[in-house]
């Protein structure tokens, strides 16, 4: 390849992977696979290796980028970045309503999701981002590019539509979802979990090593002009249609209304809607669509006379803390729940809530006998937000850690840095449930007839001192096993037919089932696609690269902090000796799970064993046409040696190096040609 084409080939498979990313993060209309994607970025990371002249510094490859700093360095805002005058009665807005119509006419209300996140600015010059920053106090606030460039939806750079400088403002959020995934991981890490997605969001933007904030499931949503750029505008709605043709992310909702009856009737909607969305709405944003009337309308110290936040009533519900009890988890960790008196709350029945640790409760200071308000943080983790002090009566109960497991009875330890109190018996029969449980969970080995009870039935009679252990047990047992007075009986025979199924099922189930920290189900997919089977992860050179080379890779692997804290953990468990006596376990019971194809490569047909390269303009991705043609048999290379079989020529390609490529005994080929070969194969 020469320089020229490594650079134009750079400078495509940067435009093209910057549209796929828009296509998956910002439209949610992916058009290619994850493994159509990875193969497009492997290729751009290894030529921007051999190129490094022609790495564009905006490149997706470089979304996590600088070393950790030690301060943010500050941003003055011009124009400030106010707040909103809030109101939370449709009585106030009929004020609001009153006092615009007295001072302007001839105006439409738009009603949008008031996102609860942490407000962003962020400045392109010459199409390129350059500066991201918080709100602060509204003048000054935080420098965070480097952290807010690791969030895949935003755009590193713009399309030529867009104006050369331009600043916006927004909202960065944590998903709902991705906000129960980082608890559950804090939790099992024995870290101090998040209050509420917006807390964790703005923990994520604060954190001093990008790294960290690439890691964190991260969202934004752009809404305002921050200045440059977004005069030309007549009405906000045509600025945000222009956002969303420039590549940013907007609100999926809004409403135009004419009249203040129909900005009720779209805020009544929106509330309706509220737990759709991706993230957290606690109001809804009435403003003016006509921008040539904010003049007129100025604004206050707090923020514009043109709009106003209607927040909705927080979704809460009373209930009484009944006793709170001490559950230890699969790593030995105690967790405090508070058991409380069943109550609705936002559409389900919430009877138990984690308390986290014993430090939150203390803070919080909880007491058994305590009436709390009760509310769901993220949407979906029910949480104690506050005591009402003012009922307590004086019979309430402070609430102790116990001293020793409240399962087995051994000692309990607090490491250094970890707000988490362990379990550290490693024979300890809540931990071996807690196991058991997770490898016979759905996305594990999905032992469906093994519920807890049944598991910890088996853990009582001491039939099972390790999950492995299931596929000794013997059917005569389990048939006879108690479960609270009855047998289990037939069902004995249901969980020996999972036990074989399971035997078959594919390497990231088992590696997942195994239950190694940091290894969830999409890591352990993603491990278990670059390796054979089971028993090549123990000394596996691709960890071993991933650690000594901490690298930004493909989407779905795009997190190097976690892969490589994967690729640790996972070596770390198989060095250790209960890793060791696991796989000779495994070995004893003949079982050695295979990774799954992703399809079956044909071994016939004219590309079977043939090298081919690629060259020049195609009209399709050159990555397609590498997977078709690896399916085909035949094998990708880079440059035409005497084992090229075919030098495959698009559009625009020398006659210098044709004439090279048959020199050496290769046939050159046109697009149409290949087309009718992986007709022929079959592909
Ligand atoms: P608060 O943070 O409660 O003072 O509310 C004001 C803030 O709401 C603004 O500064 C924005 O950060 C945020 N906000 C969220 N969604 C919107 C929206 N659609 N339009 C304007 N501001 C919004
Ligand atoms: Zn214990």
């Amino acid at each position: 390849m020469t320089d020229a084409e490594a650079k134009a080939r750079i400078a495509f498979l940067v435009a093209e992977i910057n549209r796929h990313d828009r296509l998956y993060y910002v439209e949610a209309k992916p058009v290619i696979g994850d493994r159509d994607y990875d193969i497009l970025y492997e290729e751009l990371l290894r030529l921007e290796r051999d190129w490094p002249q022609f790495r564009d510094p905006d490149s997706p490859t470089q979304r996590v980028s600088g070393a950790p700093t030690s301060a943010f360095a500050q941003v003055r805002h011009d124009p400030p970045m106010q707040s909103l005058d809030k109101t939370h009665a449709k009585g106030e807005l009929a004020e609001f309503d009153a006092f615009v119509r007295k001072t302007v006419s001839g105006f439409t209300y738009l009603v949008e999701p008031k996102v609860d996140g942490v407000s962003i600015s962020l400045r392109y010059e010459g199409r390129r981002l350059v500066r991201a920053a918080t709100r602060g106090n509204g003048i000054v606030g935080d420098d965070v590019t480097v952290n807010v460039r690791t969030i895949r939806s935003v755009p590193l750079s713009l399309p030529d539509s867009a104006p050369d400088v331009l600043e916006v403002r927004g909202e960065v959020y944590m998903t709902r979802d991705g906000f129960a995934a980082l608890n559950s991981r804090e939790e099992a890490e024995g870290r101090e979990a998040f209050a509420n997605p917006r807390n964790a969001c703005a923990g994520s933007l604060k954190q001093l090593d990008p790294k960290v904030t690439a890691s964190r499931p991260l969202d934004i949503v752009i809404y305002n002009a921050g200045g440059e750029g977004c005069d030309g505008f007549a009405r906000h709605s045509e600025m945000v249609t222009a956002f969303k043709k420039w590549g940013f992310p907007v609100a999926p909702w809004s409403r135009a209304c004419a009249t203040i009856d129909k900005v009720y009737a779209a805020i009544d909607e929106l509330e309706s809607l509220r737990h759709t969305f991706r993230f957290e709405i606690d109001g809804a944003v009435v403003k003016i669509d006509e921008r040539g009337l904010y003049e007129v309308l100025g604004a206050t110290a707090h923020g514009p006379r043109w709009a106003r936040a209607y927040k909705y009533a927080p979704e809460r519900a009373e209930t009484v803390v009944e006793s709170i009890t001490v559950q230890v988890g699969r790593t030995g960790i105690l967790t405090p729940v508070a058991e409380l008196k069943p109550t609705e709350l936002a559409g389900s029945t919430i009877s138990r809530a984690t308390l986290h640790n014993a430090d939150q409760i203390a803070r919080q200071d909880i007491r058994v006998g305590d009436h709390v308000w009760l509310v769901k943080a993220g949407d979906v983790i029910p949480a104690v937000e506050s005591v009402m002090t003012e009922k307590r009566t004086g019979a309430e109960r402070i609430f102790e850690m116990p001293l020793a497991c409240p399962v087995c009875g051994g000692e309990v330890r607090r490491n250094d840095g970890e707000v988490a109190v362990r379990c550290v018996n490693p024979a300890c029969p809540a931990q071996l449930a807690r196991r058991v449980e997770h490898f016979a969970s759905r996305d594990a080995l999905d032992l469906r007839a093994l519920g807890e009870t049944v598991v910890e039935a088996m853990v009582a009679e001491k039939m099972i001192s390790d999950p492995l252990d299931l596929f000794s047990v013997r059917v005569v047992d389990l048939y006879a096993l108690d479960i609270s007075g009855h047998r289990f009986g037939k069902n004995a025979q249901t969980v020996m037919d999972a036990l074989k199924a399971a035997r078959e099922l594919p390497l990231h189930r088992w590696l997942y089932a195994v239950g190694i920290p940091n290894v969830g189900v999409t890591v352990a997919k993603s491990i278990a696609a670059e390796h054979e089977k089971f028993s090549d992860l123990a000394d596996s050179p691709v960890l071993k690269n991933v650690l000594a080379n901490d690298e930004l890779k493909g989407r779905e692997r795009k997190i190097l902090a976690i892969k490589a804290e994967a690729a640790r953990a996972v070596l770390s468990f198989f060095a250790s000796d209960y890793g060791r006596s696991f796989l000779s376990r495994m070995a004893e019971l003949g079982i050695d799970p295979i990774a799954e194809k992703t399809a079956p490569v044909a071994s016939t047909g004219p590309l079977a064993g043939a090298g081919c390269v690629l060259t020049g303009a195609l009209s399709r991705p050159r990555g397609e046409y590498a997977k078709l043609i690896e399916r085909a048999g035949g094998v990708i290379q880079s440059a035409v040696t005497k084992k090229t079989r075919y030098l495959i020529a698009g559009e625009n390609v020398g006659a210098t190096k044709t004439e090279k490529a048959r020199a050496l005994g290769t046939e050159v080929i046109d697009e149409a040609r290949l087309l009718a070969m992986l007709a022929e194969s079959g592909t």
